[in-house]
């Protein structure tokens, strides 16, 4: 590695005015998990690091307007262990314990993974399916970005050097809501997804038909991937199979992925389609099987005259 200075501020103004001065010779750091990997690869080189970890007032996680308040500076493992995240949005949590192994997740903090930006990330797609937004901080103010506009290419975000995420905000899901997320790993249980789907449905449960759903993947492009069309597919339409497999078709075509070592591009594809029907088959059995899509009835056996 080359040498570098390492700054320690105890406020956001104080990293602020370090990132000023260095401008994008500098690096935040955070959980240190994704950078430190770049600086060995040479991938990165800043003259400065500047940590977020005795910053004031980025930790903990809170009950706001209904939904949750999650500190930049949250680790993935208190994510995962927070009693107030598994009773309120238990899809959160399930994600995060996904995010490769305990080591990794003690050190790696949410706003580190969203603005390292890597499309193969767990977090995002889940994060995206329940509307989730980022605040981000600069000397010049704060502003709130949706996650869904939040990526732009391989680890590239529309964060400005000098911004810092100060938090993010998953609001309450909608009543008569399932939500779910598959993570597909053929390969070790600590590996990157080859495919990840997740999805939230909202019933109008008198009527049994979709009212609202949000669907994204993970793995299978540059960016995590909202599935739009295939949203459309559902919305407004009855709880049955055949809505499921329509959608999964649309989804097929949402994505974009790479071959490499965890599967061909055409596979891959196919996967995104499947595991998008599971993962809505998943989020409708949420709903106290309530909300199950009817198969429709094989059609009577003729006899042979
Ligand atoms: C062995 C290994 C396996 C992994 N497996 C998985 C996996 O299965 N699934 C998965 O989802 N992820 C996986 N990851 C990636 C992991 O999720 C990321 O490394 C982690 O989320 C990064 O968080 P961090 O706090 O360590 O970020 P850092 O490494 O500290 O920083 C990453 C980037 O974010 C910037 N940054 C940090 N904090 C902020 C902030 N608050 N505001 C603005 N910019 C900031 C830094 O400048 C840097 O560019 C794996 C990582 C490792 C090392």
């Amino acid at each position: 590695m080359i040498p570098f200075e390492y700054r320690t501020p105890k406020s956001l103004k104080e990293a602020q005015k370090d990132l000023k001065e260095f401008g994008t010779d500098a690096k935040l750091i955070a959980g240190g998990t994704a950078l430190v990997i770049m600086m060995k690869q040479r991938l990165v080189r800043p003259t400065c690091l500047i940590s977020l970890r005795s910053v004031r007032g980025l930790n903990g996680i809170t009950q706001k307007d209904g939904g949750l308040r999650i500190g930049g500076l949250v680790t993935h493992r208190e994510l995962e262990t927070s009693s107030l995240v598994r009773r309120r949005l238990p899809l959160l949590a399930e994600t995060y314990r996904h995010v490769a192994t305990i080591r990794v997740r003690t050190m790696a903090t949410v706003g580190g993974g969203l603005a390292h930006a890597d499309p193969n990330q767990d977090p995002p797609p889940t994060l995206i399916a329940l509307g989730a937004t980022v605040k981000a901080g600069s000397s010049n103010g704060s502003r709130v970005i949706p996650l869904d506009g939040f990526f732009t290419d391989y680890y590239e975000t529309v964060l400005k050097p000098d911004e810092v995420i100060t938090e993010v905000f998953v609001p309450r899901l909608p009543a008569n809501s399932g939500a779910a997320f598959l993570k597909f790993l053929p390969r070790t249980a600590d590996d990157y997804a080859t495919v990840s789907a997740a999805t939230v449905v909202t019933l109008d449960r008198a009527r049994k038909i979709f009212t609202d759903v949000r669907i994204a993947l993970g793995s299978v492009g540059t960016t995590p991937i909202r599935a739009r069309e295939a949203e459309a597919v559902l919305r407004g339409q009855p709880v049955k199979a055949e809505a499921l497999r329509e959608a999964a078709e649309k989804a097929k075509q949402a994505v974009d992925p790479v071959s490499d070592f965890r599967g061909s591009a055409s596979y891959k594809k196919e996967m995104a389609g499947v595991f998008v029907r599971r993962a809505l088959e998943k989020a409708l059995e949420g709903l106290s099987g309530r909300g199950k899509a009817k198969r429709s009835r094989p059609a009577p056996k003729r006899r042979k005259r």
